[in-house]
This record gives C-alpha cells, structure tokens and sequence, in this order.
C-alpha cells in the first residue's frame, strides 16, 4: 500500500527529506478521488517521468458553489488506496478540511480574463478556489512536476497561467483525455448517471464526431458548427440543457472561422448531472 498521509505536516516533512537530502524528483497527481483510467493516465505520466509519485485526494470545498454536487460528491478512500497500489503510487495525501483550511482563508487568488468565459461565467468562484488548493497543494509536496487532464481544459490553462505569473518552481505536464470505448469522456461525476443518461451522455462525444464531419465537409463558421452541435445535443431526451458550446483557440479566445486544432468546449446538463467535454479538431483520435 502507499504511505497515506492525512496531515499537511507529515507531508511536507516528507517532501522535504526526499528532496534535499535524497535528491529524488517528485511527481504529483492532484485529484478529487474516486479514482478511475484518466486518474491511472496521469499516475502512469507521472511514475515515468519522476522517481516519487504522489496523488493527492481531496474534495475541495472551496471550488463549489451553494447549490453544486459538494455533498454528494463519491468518496471511497480504500477504493482509492487500491486503485493507487496497483499503479505503484508511492504517498496518498489525503488531507482533512480542519488541516487544509484551520480557518476560512483571507487570501484569494483572483485570475482576469481567462476564467469569466465558459466553466468561469458559468460557476464563478470556482477556479478562485481551485488554484488556492492547487497552489497550497504546490507549497505543501513541492512537486517537481503537476499532472492536469486536457478534460478540464481550461482548468489546465488556468493552472499554466498560475505557475507562469507566480513563477511557481513547478513544470505543468497535460495529459490528453482518457475516454471509454464508446467515447465518453471518463469523470468521477459518471456514476450519477443512469444507463439511460449514460446513452445520452454518449451525445457529448458524438456532437464532436458531427462536428469533424462537418469541417472536412469544408464548413469553417463557428457559428454555424455550434449550433449544429446544440441542436445535435438537444435532439437527446436525456439532454437537459445545454450552458454553453464554444469553439476556442487553445487559449480559450473564441474563433469565428474554424481553423486546424481549434477546440471545442462544452457544459451539458444530462439530467441533474452536468457534465463537460472538449475536443482538438483534426487532433484527436476518432
Ligand atoms: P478530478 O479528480 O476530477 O478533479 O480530476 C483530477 C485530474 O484528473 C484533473 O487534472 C483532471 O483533468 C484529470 N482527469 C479527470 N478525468 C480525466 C480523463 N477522462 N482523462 C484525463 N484526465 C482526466
């Protein structure tokens, strides 16, 4: 089994004897929990490219809002421990909300311009609170490397731009998106689904077939592709809403005219589950 590791203390008193007196590399897998393959993909990442691999595994109540899924959110700590044995995890850190947050925070990461479009416009608060415990997270292991999935986007871009204009010691290392066979695009928040919401959740992946099908039919306007997508998305019973579908530059600035590796993002409510996805045009594997 892998250390686990409950306090930030602990952790850091580890990190600390590793690095300065071991002079090993630490690799860090930063996640929620309830561990699956697009977890594996990046611990698989990080366990080739350091000597220590740590994956931390922490719900963090400061990314959600009122109202979210903070509650019911799946948590399995021995599932985890397992999945995390298999793959040769060296440290869990699994820290308590008393170690992480003794007190509310009076700081606050404040990011311009990147967060008030697409997951930012939509859940607002939400990246202010991922990059305080992602940073927190940095200064207790302090990783050589960070592990992010291209699955939350703009998650990742956010991350870079936080490493970049904090000159955080830490490189960021993206790891494309792990799907099922079918396509759809692994998440913690997939066990929400019913069999039939699964179906129509498939709808997500499939809009982005559509799409590919449709640029290489020489159709270029964003306009005219995004709506294909909703209406392609909304053509589903299990679809409820749709809070938004944009097609970006790999910065996140939206782009009238389709051009090569443009990405498309999307947030889509499958019943009372909200689901997000993206995709490289002409990138990625069909
Ligand atoms: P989470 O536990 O959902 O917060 O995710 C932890 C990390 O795993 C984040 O960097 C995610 O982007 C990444 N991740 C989640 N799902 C996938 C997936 N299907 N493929 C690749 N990375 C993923």
């Amino acid at each position: 089994m892998p250390t686990l590791f409950r306090k930030s203390r602990e952790m850091r008193n580890y990190s600390r004897l590793q690095k300065c007196e071991k002079r090993l590399t630490i690799g860090l897998v930063p996640t929620m929990g309830y561990l699956h393959d697009g977890h594996r993909r990046l611990i698989r990442e990080s366990k080739m490219q350091n000597d220590l691999t740590v994956v931390s595994i922490y719900v963090n109540p400061l990314q959600f809002a009122e109202g979210e899924d903070y509650d019911r959110y799946p948590r399995d700590l021995q599932r985890d421990m397992s999945i995390c044995e298999e793959e040769g995890v060296d440290v869990v850190f699994a820290p308590t909300d008393e170690d992480m947050y003794p007190e509310k925070p009076l700081v606050s990461i404040e990011i311009n311009g990147l967060t008030d479009v697409l997951e930012g416009k939509f859940r607002p608060g939400h990246f202010s609170g991922v990059c305080t415990v992602v940073l927190k997270l940095f200064n207790i292991i302090q990783p050589d490397r960070a592990y992010f999935g291209e699955k939350d986007y703009q998650q990742l871009k956010v991350v870079e731009r936080l490493v970049k204009d904090l000159s955080l010691n830490v490189d960021i290392v993206p790891v494309k998106t792990v799907r099922d066979l079918d396509g759809l695009a692994l998440s913690s928040r997939n066990s929400y689904l019913s069999s039939e919401e699964r179906e129509s959740a498939l709808s997500l992946y499939r809009s982005f077939l559509l799409a590919e099908r449709l640029i290489k039919e020489g159709k270029k306007d964003a306009s005219f592709i995004k709506q294909a997508i909703k209406e392609f998305l909304l053509s589903h019973d299990g679809v409820r809403k749709i809070d938004y579908v944009e097609i970006t530059d790999e910065n996140l600035r939206p782009l009238e005219t389709v051009e090569e590796s443009s990405r498309i993002l999307l947030a889509v409510w499958v019943g009372n589950t909200r689901l997000i996805d993206n995709w490289r045009i002409g990138c990625e594997q069909v």
